[in-house]
């Protein structure tokens, strides 16, 4: 079912739970108020019975007689009954109506009574006089009321009826009104595809409500998808260009050697650059392979002393020198310097900075540190090499970005992204401070 059926179906039914409420209000206080109307109509009969019956006394029996013949029925079924002391009837009009004697003992107690007996409602009075006391019972069927109420009741079911069906299209207008942003959202979507995902919801300035929000929020999803499929398609461009250079290399190699015959030194020589450009390459895909399994799911989380991975960094990668360059000055920090996270992934990213700042420093001084306060532990490793410009500052985390000024040094360009995505999974930040030829810092900040 569609939204707008929905809607105005629930509208329509909140508005008949509504209407049933105040139309059956209505026709309660209607049908109380004839019956009461009724009753006072039956009381006053009731009275004027009595005061006719009492005029006896001062008319002769002719003309009492002639009286009664002409004292008209003026309700439907109307009977009254008048019974003296001793309980006996004395004013007849009609035969068959005999009150017993609990209700004619009921009127004299209470004086007054009101009560319904089947369709009839009925209407007692005690009448005291010099002539005696008398009991005046009066009843009818208000069959003009029972006509009006009937009456009624269909001109109600007749509204009610005609108000939910205005209600229902009513409803289904406006709603149809109110969902057609949501329709042209629906249909400038169903064209926005991969290769248009350069295409925006129209959005208004002026207006700022639900629908205007949903469209931003589209946007804004479109910006970032736009944004992750070129980084992709460039990752890729990228990722093949890299592992096609060390390839071109082995192949030149090879159909250069394969060309003539040559010295068994030769040969050897061909293998060991061979030997060299694969063993690049394995560099290169397992940085790929790292970069792709780096994320939260792949790693068991434990805690980490920071002090001590940091420590395993630089002996692993001082061991690679001849001389090590790398000054480590950490006091053992113990239980103060640890981190939830995974040991594995964090050495990656500590040995990346830190191989990079050995690499881009020619050998010369590089200083490892950590720094403890309330907040937060950070790693700092401190370089004096060829520094990064403030425009390459901005692109060094991108998977390949290389800064011109490191086109001398061997890499490929994905040390720093993978060390970033490792420390954002952790939680942290990298802020790194450069000036050109005069040194590198990298930051390397835990919240705790
Ligand atoms: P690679 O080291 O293989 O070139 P990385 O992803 O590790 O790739 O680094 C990306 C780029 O950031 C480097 O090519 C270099 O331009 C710059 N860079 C990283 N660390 C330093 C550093 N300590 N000093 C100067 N430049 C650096």
């Amino acid at each position: 079912m569609k939204v707008k059926d929905r809607l105005s179906l629930q509208f329509t039914f909140m508005f008949a739970v509504l209407l049933i409420v105040v139309l059956s209000g209505i026709y309660v206080l209607a049908a109380g108020n004839r019956s009461q109307t009724f009753f006072d109509k039956l009381e006053d009969r009731a009275l004027t019975a009595g005061q006719l019956y009492l005029a006896q006394d001062n008319m002769s029996e002719e003309s009492f007689s002639k009286v009664i013949k002409k004292y008209p029925q003026s309700l439907s079924h109307e009977v009254i009954r008048i019974y003296n002391d001793k309980n006996e009837p004395v004013f007849i009009k009609e035969d068959s109506v005999h009150w017993s004697e609990s209700v004619i003992k009921r009127v004299v107690q209470e004086k007054k009574v009101r009560f319904t007996n089947g369709d009839k409602q009925v209407a007692g009075l005690y009448y005291i006089d010099n002539s005696g006391n008398f009991v005046v019972i009066a009843s009818a069927i208000d069959d003009a009321g029972f006509q009006n109420l009937k009456q009624l009741l269909w001109i109600m079911i007749f509204f009610f009826v005609i108000s939910l069906l205005i209600t229902f299209f009513l409803g289904r207008f406006f709603a149809t009104i109110a969902l057609q942003p949501i329709a042209q959202i629906i249909g400038k979507m169903k064209i926005i595809r991969a290769t248009s995902l350069d295409k925006r919801l129209p959005v208004n300035t002026y207006r700022n409500d639900e629908i205007n929000q949903l469209s931003l929020t589209i946007n804004e999803l479109l910006e970032h998808l736009e944004q992750s499929f070129s980084a992709q398609q460039s990752f890729i461009a990228n990722a093949s260009h890299e592992l096609r250079t060390p390839l071109t290399t082995i192949m030149g190699n090879a159909e250069i050697t394969l060309r003539t015959d040559r010295e068994k030194e030769d040969y050897k020589n061909t293998l060991r650059e061979i030997i060299k450009e694969v063993e690049e390459l394995n560099k290169i895909i397992n940085s790929l392979f790292e970069l792709s399994q780096a994320n939260m799911d792949s790693f068991t989380v434990e805690t980490v002393r920071l002090d001590e991975l940091l420590w395993e960094a630089v002996d692993e990668c001082g061991h690679k020198l001849k001389n090590n360059p790398i000054k480590y000055s950490v006091p053992a920090y113990g239980e103060k310097c640890t981190i939830q996270g995974s040991r594995r992934l964090l050495f990656i990213a500590f040995s990346n900075i830190l191989n990079n700042a050995v690499k881009f420093s020619n050998n010369s001084e590089v200083t490892c540190a950590l720094e403890l306060n309330e907040t937060s532990v950070s790693v700092i490793i401190a370089d004096k090499g060829i520094g990064i410009t403030t425009a390459d500052l901005q692109k060094i985390f991108q998977p390949f970005y290389r800064a011109p000024n490191s086109q001398g040094f061997q890499g490929s360009g994905i040390g720093l992204s993978l060390a970033d995505k490792i420390i954002k999974l952790h939680n942290g930040t990298i802020q790194v401070k450069s000036e050109i030829n005069a040194g590198t810092e990298f930051k390397i900040i835990f919240s705790r």
